[in-house]
């Protein structure tokens, strides 16, 4: 799992780099698969419920499993990359929130705020808590904000299998669902809304937008549940 998280981090760190405006969202998947090779990995988003691709990339007001394809980005935009690298047998997950170029205050205000949300949520990643703890502290902290936590997507265990139980909601009340043991992965994800938490499954039957069309962020790592601190598996500093 370490080595699945290290290669997933890596993949974040190439594709995020590759995000400029005048670059379509298949050149950066295109970075994501060479990097992915390169690194010995296999891409574990591909081909998963038909998705073409080996990142996700979405665009402002897609929130995530955004299609990689002709669309160009542009000066502004906030573009979400998601990827996963399986390593003999084993998936690491995790995503970041890119802005091309320069972007609103607004917008850079929805990307910290979401990347904080994360560790708002990872503060109570830790054996005997219960997962809904986790959860708790996510919607706190995005709702005093301002913001909204989509519902309809969650984080997830993580393992053999990209998607394990437990789900791992970004809201609820505190004290509920599973009890955090050592040794369990979980891929924690906040999807964050600047308008209200509904979201839309687009025509393609991948690519998931706010319902009102205003902007959304992601962010998202694997991290192992200890004796003592949350390790984050997809930290930008791990090595593979
Ligand atoms: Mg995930």
């Amino acid at each position: 799992m370490r080595q699945a998280g290290a290669a997933s981090a890596a993949v974040r760190t190439a594709a995020a780099a590759a995000v400029r405006p005048g670059v379509t969202t298949a050149q950066i998947d295109a970075v994501v698969r060479k990097t992915i090779a390169s690194l010995g990995a296999e891409p574990a988003f591909l081909g998963v419920n038909g998705f073409p691709g080996a990142a996700c990339v979405s665009v402002n007001d897609e929130v995530i499993h955004g299609v990689p394809g002709k669309r160009v980005i542009k000066e502004g935009d906030l573009v979400k990359i998601d990827v996963g690298a399986r390593i003999g047998g084993y998936n690491g997950d995790t995503a970041i929130t890119v802005p091309a170029g320069n972007i609103s205050e607004d917008a850079a205000r929805l990307i910290a705020v979401t990347k904080q949300s994360f560790y708002e949520g990872i503060k109570f990643a830790r054996k005997g808590n219960r997962l809904t703890d986790i959860s708790a502290a996510i919607q706190e902290y995005v709702e005093s904000q301002g913001f909204s936590v989509v519902r309809d997507y969650t984080g997830h265990g993580i393992g053999r299998e990209l998607w394990e139980d437990p789900a791992v909601p970004n809201y609820g009340r505190p004290g509920h669902g599973t009890k955090l043991m050592p040794g369990m992965v979980l891929a924690i994800e906040p999807m964050v809304n600047v308008g209200d938490w509904h979201v839309k499954v687009m025509p393609d039957r991948q690519t998931v937008k706010t319902a009102d069309g205003k902007l959304s962020a992601h962010y998202e790592h694997t991290i192992l549940i200890t004796e003592g601190e949350p390790e984050i598996l997809t930290a930008p500093e791990t090595v593979i």
